[in-house]
Parts: C-alpha cells; structure tokens; sequence
C-alpha cells in the first residue's frame, strides 16, 4: 500500500504569526489516519512550525531546499545537518520555481538528492515539462530526461526512499489543471519506467504525487486517479479552508 500525501509548499509566503495559525489550525483538524500531511515551510518558519507539529505523528515538515554540502562559506544558504539538527525530515528538490529562477540544473539537483538520502533525509523530487514541451507532445521524453538525470543513478534501496511529485510547470499557480486523465498518464508512464530501470516492488511502492492547481473542487477526481498518491499543493495550501479540504480528498 503506498502512503497517501496531501503536500503543502508555501513558498515565499504567510508572516510569522499567519504561518503559526495555519500549521495549528491543520495540526487541530481531523487527519484521517492514513493520511501524511508535509507543510513545506519557508526557512524562517521550519523550527517554530516543527515545535507546533512535535506531537502530531500525521504531519511532517519539510524544508523547501537545502545545499548540498554540509558547512562552509555558502552565504543565505541551509545544510543537511542543520535541517536535521531541529528534526526536519524531509526536503522538496527540484520544484520548478527553483529549476527557472535559480538556475538548479539536473546535475546540481542530483547532487542535494544525494546528499539528502546519504543524512537519511527523504527527497520529494519534482519533476514536470513546461507548456511549449506538452504542447509539442513531448512530455514523457522530457520528464524521462529529468530522472535519468538526477535520480535513475541511485540504487534501488535508496530510490525507495524518495517522493516524487509530477508538477507540470503550465498548471502551477495557473488555475490551470492537468486533467485527471493527462496526470494519472504521466504517473502511471513514470511507474513503468521505475519498473523498467528497477522493478515491480520499487514501482508500485512508491508514492508519486501531482502538482498543479489542486483545489477543494478538483482534488477528490485527482487523488481517485490510479496512480495518484497524492498532491503538491502550492496556492490552497495557504489557508486551513482549503488545505483541510484537500487533505480529506482521498477515498
Ligand atoms: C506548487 O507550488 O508546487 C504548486 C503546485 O502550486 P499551485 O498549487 O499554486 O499550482
């Protein structure tokens, strides 16, 4: 059985005092018990929102990036060991805010990939094709091209160890969606490939989330596809009245 997500990313957003409420009024809510809730929280907020998390076994913290080495003259940036040091377990790498803006190539992102499951830290990888890609059809080549990149080198045991999450870049912060046809084939083509390069355990065990204008109104039909394990959720991730919906999507 693979673990159902309901994923949170608030970017570079909520105050200290909003960031306080929404993670209370989450950790209060009815989590169903098969359900893992990951609030991926500015740095400023991982500690705090840790501390307001500590007693909720359902809700985990992730960082939203981390560099790859362990200390030293990186100015603004955050390492492994520090994550570690107050119980952040796990990282989301690769979102496509930081591919674009920050210039994180495949081969950087190998890099934090590896250096996140070598701390015993849990990678959420994301993945996804802009729209010029999709419109051309080339959608399956280019995430293809992404894995073989960055994650097709580590060994089976380690590639267990990771989340993956398909974020089309045209439905992030677009209101646009993937169907829920176009998600579940992308998941249900990148389970194949799993297959192929490992096998049919690792495939069907790991969890492969969507990301990309999940909703209370879109996310129930999303996260009942196949091969959906879940969502990503940037924009309704923010407020606790549409989070908390989402985070009861699954059936
Ligand atoms: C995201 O930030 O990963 C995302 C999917 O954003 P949104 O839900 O707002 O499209």
């Amino acid at each position: 059985m693979r673990i159902k997500i309901a994923a949170g990313n608030w970017k570079m957003n909520l105050t200290y005092d909003e960031g306080k409420q929404l993670t209370e009024e989450i950790v209060n809510s009815e989590i169903p018990a098969d359900v893992q809730v990951i609030l991926g929280v500015p740095a400023i907020a991982l500690a705090r929102t840790a501390c307001l998390a500590e007693d909720n076994s359902n809700v985990h913290i992730a960082a939203q990036n981390c560099h790859h080495i362990a200390s030293g003259a990186y100015t603004g940036e955050i390492s492994i060991p520090m994550l570690k040091s107050i119980g952040i377990n796990h990282v989301i790498i690769g979102h496509s805010e930081r591919r674009e803006l920050f210039n994180e190539s495949d081969e950087f992102l190998k890099l934090k990939v590896d250096a996140l499951l070598e701390a015993g830290l849990t990678p959420i990888f994301c993945c996804g094709e802009p729209l010029n890609v999709r419109e051309d059809g080339g959608q399956n080549e280019y995430v293809k091209a992404q894995f073989e990149n960055s994650i097709f080198h580590l060994s089976g045991e380690q590639f267990s160890q990771l989340i993956i999450a398909y974020e089309p870049i045209w439905a992030i912060g677009t209101g646009v969606t993937a169907s829920p046809q176009q998600a579940q084939d992308m998941h249900s083509y990148l389970r194949s490939l799993i297959e192929e390069k490992y096998n049919n355990d690792i495939a069907n065990g790991i969890s492969i989330l969507y990301g990309g204008s999940v909703k209370p109104n879109n996310a129930e039909e999303i996260f009942g596809q196949t091969d959906v394990d879940g969502g990503l959720v940037g924009g309704a991730s923010l407020k606790s009245e549409t989070f908390v919906p989402i985070i009861n999507s699954f059936s």
